[in-house]
C-alpha cells in the first residue's frame, strides 16, 4: 500500500528534501503540534497515536483525529488534516502533498479502525493538498472536494506538466535580477525557490481529481456516519475552494487553509479575497468559545489562534492602508510591509505567495491597481 507507483516513498523523500527552499522562511525549529492554549484541552490527547516526524496523529474528539504536519521534519504530507471515525465508517481529510502522506494518514486510520473509510474530501485543491490523490485512486476511495477542484488541478499543476521549465520561471527570475534593493531581492529569491519546486512536485506527480464534486450551492451537507452529525460547508477567502468539516456536538472544526495557526496566510490566489476571508474569520470567532481547530497549517488551536490570525489581517490591511494613502506603488508597497515583533516567529512559507499576494489584494480592494 506504500508504494504507490511511480515512486516509492525513499525517492520521494529524496526528491521532498529539496523542497526545502519553498519552506526556508519557516525555519527549522520542529513546530509543536498544539498551541499552548490548548494543550491542556481534555479533548486533545497529549501523546501521539502515530507519530513519522514530518507528521503526527493525535486523537481530539471521540472518534475524531488530527494529522499535524511538521516541516521542519520533511515535506511528505506538508498540510495538516485528520480523519473522523463513526460507527459505519470513516472520512479521511486532504490528501497532502504526497502519495506517500496519504498513505501516512491511511495507515494510521487502520490503526484505530477496520470500518470502511467512506470518502476523503479535499478542503481545497492547493498542492500540498492535493497531489497525494493518487494514493486514493489507486486505493479506490472515493474523492470529494468543492466542484471547481478539479478544473482548478487541472489549470494550475497539470498544466504546468511538460511546460518548458525555463519560459515557467523566467518571470520570477527576472523579478530576482531587476530587484531595486537587497529585501527585494531577497524575497524574489525565496518566491523563484518556491515557484521552482511547485513546478518541479506538479511535473513528477500523478495526480487524482475528485471524483465526487460538492456543488457549494447545496451546501451545507449533512453527513452521518452513524456517530455524531457532521457538517461540510464552503466558506470564502483562501481559495475559492475551501470547505470545511464540522463536528457541532463536540465543537471541532477542521479548517483547511482558512485557518492558519502561528503563521502567515497564503493569499496568492486569483480567488483569494481578503474582505471575504476576514468575515469568514468572523464568522469562526462567534461560535462557542471552546472550539477546536484543526488549522491547515500550524498546532491545533482554539480561538486564540483564530484571533491572532485575524489581528495578522487587520496588521497587514492597516499597513497596506498606510502605504497606499502616503503614495507608495503597488510594486514597492509588496516589499515593504514590516513583520512586527508580536508575529516574528510566524511562519512565511514564501514571501510572495503570503505577504506579497495580501498586499497585492488588499490595494485591489481599495480601488488602487
Ligand atoms: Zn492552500
Amino acid at each position: 500500500m506504500n508504494s504507490i507507483a511511480p515512486f516509492t516513498r525513499r525517492q520521494f523523500l529524496s526528491d521532498a528534501s529539496r523542497f526545502s527552499a519553498l519552506y526556508a522562511l519557516a525555519g527549522v525549529i520542529p513546530l509543536p503540534a498544539l498551541a499552548s492554549s490548548v494543550a491542556d484541552d481534555p479533548r486533545v490527547s497529549q501523546t501521539p497515536i502515530a507519530d513519522a516526524g514530518f507528521a503526527s496523529v493525535r486523537k481530539i474528539g471521540d472518534g475524531l483525529y488530527a494529522t499535524i504536519s511538521d516541516t521542519s521534519k520533511g515535506f511528505v504530507t506538508i498540510c495538516n488534516g485528520g480523519f473522523l471515525v463513526g460507527k459505519e465508517g470513516g472520512l479521511l481529510l486532504e490528501a497532502y502533498g504526497s502519495a506517500p502522506g496519504a498513505a501516512f494518514q491511511m495507515d494510521t486510520y487502520r490503526k484505530v479502525t477496520q470500518l470502511p473509510v467512506t470518502s476523503a474530501l479535499l478542503t481545497h485543491y492547493h498542492f500540498d493538498h492535493s497531489m497525494g490523490s493518487a494514493f486514493y485512486g489507486a486505493n479506490g476511495i472515493q474523492l470529494w472536494g468543492h466542484a471547481a477542484v478539479p478544473k482548478r488541478i487541472m489549470e494550475s499543476y497539470v498544466a504546468m506538466q511538460g511546460a518548458d521549465r525555463a519560459a515557467f520561471l523566467a518571470p520570477a527570475e527576472k523579478r530576482v535580477k531587476d530587484a531595486k534593493n537587497d529585501i527585494a531581492k531577497q524575497h524574489a529569491q525565496g518566491d523563484l525557490g518556491a515557484i521552482s519546486n511547485v513546478f518541479d512536485l506538479a511535473n513528477k506527480t500523478p495526480v487524482a481529481l475528485p471524483n465526487h464534486p460538492l456543488d457549494p450551492a447545496k451546501l451545507p451537507l449533512n453527513l452521518d456516519l452513524g456517530h455524531f452529525p457532521i457538517v461540510i460547508e464552503h466558506y470564502p477567502g483562501h481559495s475559492g475552494t475551501d470547505l470545511i468539516v464540522r463536528v457541532p456536538d463536540q465543537k471541532v472544526v477542521y479548517a483547511g487553509d482558512l485557518v492558519f495557526s502561528n503563521a502567515y496566510p497564503a493569499c496568492f490566489d486569483e480567488k483569494c479575497t481578503m474582505s471575504g476571508w476576514r468575515s469568514t474569520l468572523k464568522t469562526f470567532a462567534s461560535w462557542d468559545k471552546d472550539t477546536l481547530f484543526v488549522p491547515g497549517h500550524g498546532p491545533v488551536c482554539g480561538q486564540a489562534g483564530v484571533q491572532s490570525l485575524r489581528d495578522v489581517f487587520d496588521d497587514l490591511a492597516m499597513q497596506a492602508d498606510k502605504m497606499h494613502k502616503a503614495g507608495v506603488p503597488l510594486s514597492d508597497a509588496t516589499d515593504q510591509y514590516v513583520i512586527p515583533e508580536k508575529f516574528k516567529n510566524f511562519a512565511v512559507f514564501a514571501w510572495g505567495f503570503c505577504i506579497a499576494g495580501a498586499i497585492s489584494k488588499l490595494y485591489a480592494e481599495m480601488g488602487a491597481v
